[in-house]
């Protein structure tokens, strides 16, 4: 990790965890990919590699994360989905050269050369996750500062965070404390 600069929330699923890369939107947001390098530095810990980035190219994919957070927040709500948003994701998705290679382990990798490669293959699992192909649930943080949308994939379908360890536990602690000055107050 590079001094300085926020950590990145790391998640299973690929294009939200894109999306984490803004986090708190409804309170004080955090920017996760303040700079081009940080994008680099990003793509790089989620298996999508590439060598530089542009001004130009980190504004294109926030662009698309802030499309894809739109988009699945419709979906988390069953409202329609906004069509710029739409329009983007597909723009990106079209864009993209990226190919997946099977390696002689058996694992999946990428290959790529650009940063628009890269949201190729980050607008295509946001398609997938919307468009309700894979096993999970769009639903939205219950973290009123929050209220990202991630992908629940927990047997029950009844996850109320998009994190655990952030927004699961600020609440935990909020209603802990709240708890102890009721107590005390008592
Ligand atoms: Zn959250």
């Amino acid at each position: 990790m590079r001094a300085g600069f926020p950590d990145f929330r790391l998640g299973s699923v690929l294009a939200t965890s894109f999306t984490a890369t803004l986090t708190e939107r409804q309170g004080n947001a955090v920017e996760r990919i303040p700079t081009p390098q940080r994008l680099v530095d990003w793509l790089a810990v989620n298996g999508l590699a590439v060598e530089s980035c542009t001004t130009a190219q980190l504004e294109r994919a926030r662009e698309l994360r802030e499309s894809i957070h739109a988009a699945a927040t419709a979906a988390a709500i069953r409202d329609a989905l906004p069509a710029s948003a739409v329009q983007v994701i597909n723009d990106c998705s079209i864009q993209g050269r990226a190919a997946a290679i099977l390696t002689p382990e058996g694992n999946r990798q990428w290959r790529l050369s650009c940063v628009e490669d890269a949201l190729g293959v980050i607008a295509a699992d946001a398609i997938s996750i919307i468009a309700g192909e894979r096993d999970g649930k769009l639903a939205l943080c219950a973290s009123p500062t929050c209220r990202a949308a991630f992908f629940d994939t927990s047997q029950s379908r009844t996850r109320k965070w998009c994190d655990m360890n952030t927004c699961g536990n600020r609440q935990k602690k909020a209603r802990f404390n709240a708890n102890q000055r009721k107590h005390t107050r008592g």
